[in-house]
């Protein structure tokens, strides 16, 4: 039934933290963007502090959740995941008690078409993101091929305080390094500082700070539900067309989490 190791986790803060798991069949091809099941069994202990289920769980039933790949396919002895705690939720509290050589179920079958692989090379990205919805983003910013010529890469985070801003560091050197990337990052219950606004990640979209064309951007959006559902109702006043099955060129593309 478990069928991968932690092989290491880092701790951005006590309620985030990045996983890196090696499934025994080794990492599988997969598209940036995509995600796969992690589970654990009812029986694993909840980390101290988040109480007791809600329900009790069958001790040898797994919990499953769906969670976003982070590291790059190109990356081959492990998958990274950056995960949320939800104190009150079934999985989370038990991934969280996870320590380097632990077993847990990884889904051999990555899934998901939260993906570039229908854009076209000469169009640019624009990646707005609350909390965790940062980590299909950074699978893609981690793959050469994400990097067409005359393409801009534009990431927006927004999260609550400062400390809650995984992956910061990579991305203000990849700012460095790529004239054609822009990092820009909110705090919604925090003081603004350096270069981090106080507010919420939409502002920059709804003010013009980042301009966005439907002809010429995709737009993805990962996260918190009620900020998806903000940004695509102004992004479809601005004329975007939300990408369904229904509607596969639409350039808004969305990955609600909960
Ligand atoms: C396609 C997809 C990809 C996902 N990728 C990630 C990822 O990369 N990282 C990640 O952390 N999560 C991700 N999620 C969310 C994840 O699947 C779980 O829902 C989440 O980790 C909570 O699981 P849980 O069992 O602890 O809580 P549950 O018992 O499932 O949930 C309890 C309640 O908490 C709420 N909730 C769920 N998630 C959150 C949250 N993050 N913040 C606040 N409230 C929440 C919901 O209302 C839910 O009803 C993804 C979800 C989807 C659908």
């Amino acid at each position: 039934m478990l069928n991968a190791t932690l092989i290491k986790r880092e701790d951005i803060t006590p309620e985030l933290f990045i996983l890196s798991v090696e499934p025994d069949g080794g990492v599988t091809d997969f598209i940036p963007g995509q995600y796969v099941a992690l589970g654990l069994p009812g029986s694993a202990p909840r980390v101290a502090g988040s109480g007791e289920d809600e329900k009790e769980l069958r001790p040898d039933r797994l919990v499953k959740r769906a969670y976003s790949i982070g590291s790059s396919p190109r990356q081959k002895d492990a998958l990274e995941f950056y995960v949320a705690l939800v104190n009150e939720g079934s999985l989370t509290p038990r991934l969280a008690a996870l320590a380097p050589g632990d077993r847990l179920f990884a889904a051999p079958k990555v899934v998901g078409t939260f993906t570039c692989s229908d854009v076209s090379d000469d169009q640019s990205l624009v990646l707005v993101s609350t909390g965790t919805g940062l980590a299909p983003y950074i699978s893609m910013v981690r793959t050469p091929e994400l990097w067409t010529a005359g393409r801009s890469v534009t990431i927006l985070h927004g999260v609550r305080y400062r400390a809650d801003l995984g992956y910061r560091d990579e991305l203000l050197q990849l700012q460095e390094e790529r004239p054609e990337f822009s990092y820009f990052a909110t705090v919604s219950r925090e003081d603004p500082f350096e270069d981090v606004r106080r507010g919420y990640v939409q502002e920059f979209l709804k003010d013009g700070t980042v301009r966005t064309d439907p002809e010429k951007d995709h737009v993805f959006v990962c996260g918190n539900p009620a900020m998806i559902e903000d940004v695509e109702e102004s992004m479809i006043k601005k004329g975007y067309v939300t990408n369904s099955k229904k509607n596969p060129e639409g350039s808004l593309h969305l990955e609600k989490y909960w």
